[in-house]
């Protein structure tokens, strides 16, 4: 008998496990998402102008799985590209992630070496080390520098982001742009570094292509029909909306995008992306994007740049973006998994069901992970919804 799964959500995590549960297990499948496109927030598409753009937010592939490489392979092919980034320091853009390059453009080449030298005498050449840690150094020295780093870097823009200091939340968070006692100035190091060659929307209209998968874009969960019978549900949307919020909402940053498109024939930005970690009162937004230099589309006159400007999650009114980790979201997540856990025959996976801050090879491994040790083995079991 041919069953029948609903997947909720059709993003990375969404879209990976249909296209499995379709190929692998041959049962049908009902896609459904409340946007009216599939891709989630890898979505990207033309504007008026023919820019090619990602509507929620510049997103840059890379990944040190094989596994989540070969995958995605069989739906697309890719194009190189290795991520810079530039940050207005002291009214010059210089590379982030901090590095060598970057204390020497800062400080001046006698100054900037000689803090060079101290830094990598203490923690070594080419490695990575967040701003928390350094700021906990023994030496005064180190610490002048690392505050210098602390404050010019990463304070005003994780304000700006999530409304607190970088030191109130999770180290895990600014430890995703450790300074990097190294010239390597790509904002990435890891070994597959690359876009889809023709785009995400292309690479999930090639994963969804199959006759077992029903794709319906503009639908959401809560509207669903009653009568609609599923053996079994997967829901990647936010795990504090499938149980009404029960147990209080969990907290997420939102961003606003601003998209300014001008005439152009060659970049305006000094690396696809300019970060902005100066107070809001210089600077209102975090970071801006220009879209061609990431999606290789260099034959037009015209570019956009997307300018972020963060802002707190409204239910309703904007979109939950980042999960934040913090103890207080921790604690109601708690509470949310055990009631997924009574759940047998719902499975909870991806960024916002899992409230965890996933790139995307993250997301995929997740999704491929869950299809193999949680959906595939449970596929037997009565119906739901
Ligand atoms: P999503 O892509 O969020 O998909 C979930 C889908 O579920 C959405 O389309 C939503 O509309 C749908 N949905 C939710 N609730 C319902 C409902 N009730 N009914 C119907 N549909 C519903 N990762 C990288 O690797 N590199 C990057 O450069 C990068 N940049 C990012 C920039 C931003 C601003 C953000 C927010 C994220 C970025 N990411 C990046 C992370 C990346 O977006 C995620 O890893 C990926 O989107 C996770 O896929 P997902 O399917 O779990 O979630
Ligand atoms: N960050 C910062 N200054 C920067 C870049 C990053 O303070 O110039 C901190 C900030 O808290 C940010 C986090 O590091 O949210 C992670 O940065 P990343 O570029 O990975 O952000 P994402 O792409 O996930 O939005």
């Amino acid at each position: 008998m041919t069953r029948t799964v609903l997947v909720v959500g059709a993003g990375f995590t969404g879209a990976v496990i249909a296209e499995r549960i379709a190929s692998v297990l041959c049962n049908r499948v009902i896609l459904i998402d409340r946007r009216d496109h599939v891709g989630g927030n890898a979505y990207d598409c033309e504007n008026d102008a023919g820019v090619i753009i990602h509507r929620y937010g510049p997103h840059i592939f890379h990944t040190n799985a094989p596994r989540v490489m070969d995958y995605l392979s069989r739906f697309t092919t890719w194009r190189p590209y290795e991520h810079r980034v530039r940050g207005l320091i002291d009214g010059k853009f210089i590379p982030l992630p901090f590095n060598l390059t970057s204390m020497e453009l800062v400080f001046g080449m006698r100054e900037g070496g000689r803090l060079n030298k101290l830094l990598t005498d203490e923690f070594g050449i080419g490695v990575k080390v967040p701003i928390l840690n350094m700021r906990k150094s023994a030496s005064p020295d180190i610490r002048r520098v690392a505050d210098f780093i602390y404050e010019r870097v990463f304070l005003h823009y994780t304000l700006k982001q999530w409304g607190m200091a970088p030191d109130e939340l999770d180290p895990s968070v600014s430890a995703r742009v450790p300074v990097h006692l190294s010239r390597d100035d790509r904002y990435f190091q890891d070994s597959f570094q690359f876009m889809p060659a023709e785009g995400y929307l292309a690479l999930f209209q090639r994963l969804l292509d199959h006759p077992l998968i029903d794709v319906r874009t503009g639908v959401r969960f809560e509207d669903l029909d009653g009568r609609e019978k599923f053996d079994h549900v997967v829901f990647t949307g936010p795990i504090d909306e499938f149980f009404g919020h029960r147990h209080g909402p969990l907290p997420y940053r939102s961003i606003r995008f601003e998209n300014r498109t001008s005439v152009a024939t060659r970049p305006v930005q000094s690396a696809t992306v300019e970060n902005y970690p100066t107070p809001p009162a210089e600077h209102p937004f975090t970071r801006s994007t220009e879209f061609r230099l990431l999606t290789g589309q260099d034959d037009i006159g015209w570019t956009t740049q997307a300018f972020e400007y963060p802002e707190p999650y409204v239910v309703g009114s904007n979109e939950p973006y980042y999960p934040i980790p913090c103890e207080e979201s921790r604690t109601m997540l708690r509470r949310y998994r055990a009631d997924a856990d009574r759940l047998s025959n719902v499975t909870f996976a991806g960024r916002l069901a899992d409230y965890t801050y996933y790139n995307m090879d993250q997301a995929v491994g997740r999704a491929l992970a869950c299809f193999e040790k949680e959906i595939a083995p449970r596929m037997n079991i009565r119906q739901v919804v």
